[in-house]
């Protein structure tokens, strides 16, 4: 369709334990929230009413699109995924009409998430003197999140690294009834996210003996940084004729990420 953004995915096979160094209290507070949307009648009947629209914010990197996935495959829903930038349009009515078509896409689905990725490009607090494109693409978006009985069996995600950002008129109750922060995992978190990336990969014995010190020595590390460390690791022993990750691996793919994240903060500064 010309002009949509309604991608519908693939069905995600990411589930919660493809998910590292989630605090016990998201867990449950997911688990919880899944069960409510699982079996809504029985979670009125105890008076939770199952949310509309929840939000993951945080660092880049960090899980907040798999974490969508993981709620959608657990839900047996179909996934529907944008960047909150693919609305921003120069033509009046164009941004506006998207938010309407994926929403439209997404109700034709017995279950559908639709998740928003950046969506303080979207959904980002009104300026007196903002665009009009823009106002006008965020108020069909709260119309749309407003669609009453037309949004049942559709579960609302959005993600951003600015909650800060976002227009009051959003996040509010019954739009977003949850936010999450999805914070840097700590020691535990990135010894979980480690085990998670290295499955289906050969190491050296001495890589396996040295894991606990890595995920120690990664403080600071996103879950993104800690996968592209062995997938470089992976690729310079392939490069090496071996299949087996070695120390050298290691920290030759260690210097890169480093060099890539400080590359990366002195460019943000
Ligand atoms: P952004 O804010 O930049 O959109 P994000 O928080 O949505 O980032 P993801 O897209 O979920 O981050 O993560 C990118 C990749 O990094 C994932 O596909 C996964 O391989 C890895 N990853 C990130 N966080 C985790 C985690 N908590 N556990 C396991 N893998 C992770």
């Amino acid at each position: 369709m010309k002009g949509s953004v309604a991608n519908e995915q693939p069905r995600p096979s990411i589930t919660l334990n493809d998910v590292g160094g989630l605090s016990e209290e998201m867990k449950d507070e997911i688990l919880q929230t899944l069960s409510t949307l699982k079996e809504p009648e029985r979670a009125m009947k105890m008076g939770v009413k199952p949310p509309k629209g929840i939000l993951f914010y945080g660092p880049p990197g960090t899980g907040k699109t798999l974490l969508a996935q993981a709620i959608a495959r657990e839900l047996n829903a179909a996934f529907f995924s944008a960047s909150g930038s693919a609305f921003n349009e120069l033509f009046v009515g164009v941004g506006a009409s998207r938010v309407r078509s994926l929403f439209q896409s997404a109700r034709k689905q017995k279950s559908a998430v639709i998740f928003i990725d950046e969506v303080d490009a979207l959904a980002g607090r009104r300026k007196p003197h903002g665009g009009e494109e823009a106002e006008k693409t965020l108020t069909e978006l709260l119309v749309q999140l407003d669609g009453g009985h037309s949004n049942d069996g559709i579960l609302f995600i959005a993600a951003t690294n600015r909650k800060d950002m976002l227009d009051e008129a959003f996040i509010r109750p019954g739009r977003i009834d949850f936010s999450f922060h999805v914070p840097l995992p700590d020691t535990k978190g990135r010894r979980e996210i480690i085990d998670i990336h290295i499955k289906g990969k050969v190491l050296a014995d001495e890589v396996y003996a040295s894991l606990d010190t890595l995920a120690d020595s990664t403080s600071g590390f996103s879950g993104a940084e800690l996968q592209s460390l062995f997938e470089t690791a992976s690729r310079r022993a392939v490069r090496m004729g071996r299949g087996l990750i070695q120390k050298d691996d290691l920290d030759y793919a260690l210097d890169r990420t480093i060099l890539g994240s400080t590359s990366r903060t002195l460019k943000d500064k």
